[in-house]
């Protein structure tokens, strides 16, 4: 497992999570789309990131 510092982007008002885990296919993806902003934003961690998966 990589960590990589929290992020998350604000494309998800239904689902507000945040990612830290290089690998995460969602994290993936929004990096990807470039819409990726710094910080957790209070967001809880992600399922995948979390393990849930
Ligand atoms: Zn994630």
């Amino acid at each position: 497992m990589k960590i990589v510092p929290a992020f998350h982007t604000d494309t998800d008002p239904e689902d507000p999570v945040y990612h830290d885990q290089a690998e995460c296919p969602y994290g993936k993806e929004i990096k990807r789309n470039g819409n990726a902003r710094p910080g957790t934003a209070g967001r809880r961690r992600c399922d995948w990131c979390s393990g849930n998966r």
